[in-house]
C-alpha cells in the first residue's frame, strides 16, 4: 500500500497561536515546525508498522511547516509555493491508494475549535458546498475521492475529529488537542500525541484492509458558496471565472466536476 499524506500545523499538539507558532513570522515558528515534523514522523511510523511501502508528504501548511532535516528517512516530501499545477498535482496523487491527514484544525466558524478556518485566516468566513458547510476536511476529502483516494485517518484538534468523523463513516480518528477558543486549548504532550498517532494511523490502515472505506463522493451538480469577512475580498474573487455575486459578501461558483470546484 502507498499513502498520501497531507499535514497541516494549527492541528499539532503545542502548536495553540496563529501570531507566535504558524504565520512564518512568529516568534516561535521555528519551534512549531518541530513540533509538526514530530507528529509526521510518529505517523510514518506507524504506517511502516502496518505494511506500508511508501508515504509522500504534502506540506499542507500555507507557507510550509516541515523541518526537512527533521523528517523521517523513509518519507517523500512535496512541498513549494504556490503549489503544482491542478493537473500535474493529480497525477502525483492518482498514484497513491489511500490518504491520511495529520495537524488538522476545524473549519472557520466552529467557536471551540483552536485556530478555526478555513484555507485563508484572514478573509473566509465560510465554505458552503450544496448546502453543507465544509471546511479544510471536507476539501480534502471530496478532491481525494473524486481520484479515487478514500480518508482513512486523522490526527489533530478535537473539533477537526468530529468534522471527519461527521464526513468519512469508519475514519479513525485522534485528537491530540482540546481547543477552547480559537486562541487557546488544552494539548497533549508531544510524546503522549506521538504515541497516539503512531497507534491510531497502524490502526486505521489494519481497519482499511479489512474493511475498506469508501473514497468520499457526493453526487452533482455542484454549488459551491464562499463567504468572505469583507465585501474587498469578495469583489477580487469576480475575478475568477464563473463567479456570480450572491451578495456583498457571498460568491457562488458551479460546476459538475468535484475536482474543479472544491478548491475555488
Ligand atoms: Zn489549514
Amino acid at each position: 500500500m502507498k499513502i498520501f499524506m497531507i499535514t497541516d500545523m494549527e492541528g499539532v499538539a503545542g502548536v495553540v497561536s496563529f501570531v507566535d507558532q504558524s504565520y512564518p513570522d512568529g516568534r516561535y515558528y521555528d519551534a512549531g515546525k518541530r513540533l509538526v515534523t514530530g507528529e509526521v514522523n510518529a505517523a510514518i511510523d506507524g504506517l511502516l508498522a502496518a505494511g506500508v511501502e511508501e508515504t509522500l508528504v504534502w506540506d499542507g501548511h500555507g507557507a510550509g511547516a516541515i523541518d526537512f532535516e527533521e523528517l523521517h528517512p523513509k518519507a517523500l516530501l512535496l512541498h513549494g509555493r504556490p503549489s503544482p499545477l491542478w493537473s500535474r498535482l493529480q497525477e502525483v496523487i492518482r498514484r497513491y491508494d489511500a490518504c491520511v491527514i495529520v495537524g488538522q484544525h476545524a473549519m472557520a466558524g466552529v467557536a471551540t475549535s483552536n485556530q478555526n478556518h478555513t484555507q485563508n485566516s484572514h478573509t473566509v468566513d465560510a465554505y458552503r458546498l450544496n448546502g453543507k458547510l465544509i471546511g479544510e476536511i471536507g476539501q480534502l476529502a471530496l478532491f481525494m475521492g473524486g481520484l479515487g483516494l478514500p480518508l482513512l485517518f486523522l490526527s489533530g484538534e478535537r473539533d477537526a475529529c468530529r468534522e471527519a468523523e461527521d464526513l468519512v463513516s469508519g475514519i479513525t480518528t485522534v485528537a491530540v488537542k482540546e481547543g477552547l477558543g480559537r486562541g487557546s486549548a488544552i494539548s497533549l504532550s508531544a510524546q503522549t500525541a506521538r504515541q497516539r498517532i503512531r497507534q491510531g494511523i497502524a490502526t486505521a490502515v489494519a481497519q482499511h484492509r479489512q474493511n475498506p472505506i469508501a473514497p468520499l463522493i457526493w453526487p452533482g451538480p455542484y454549488l459551491l458558496e464562499k463567504r468572505f469577512f469583507f465585501t474587498d475580498t469578495a469583489d477580487a474573487e469576480m475575478t475568477k471565472p464563473g463567479a456570480d455575486r450572491v451578495n456583498a459578501q457571498v460568491v457562488r461558483f458551479r460546476s459538475d466536476n468535484i475536482l474543479d470546484i472544491v478548491y475555488r
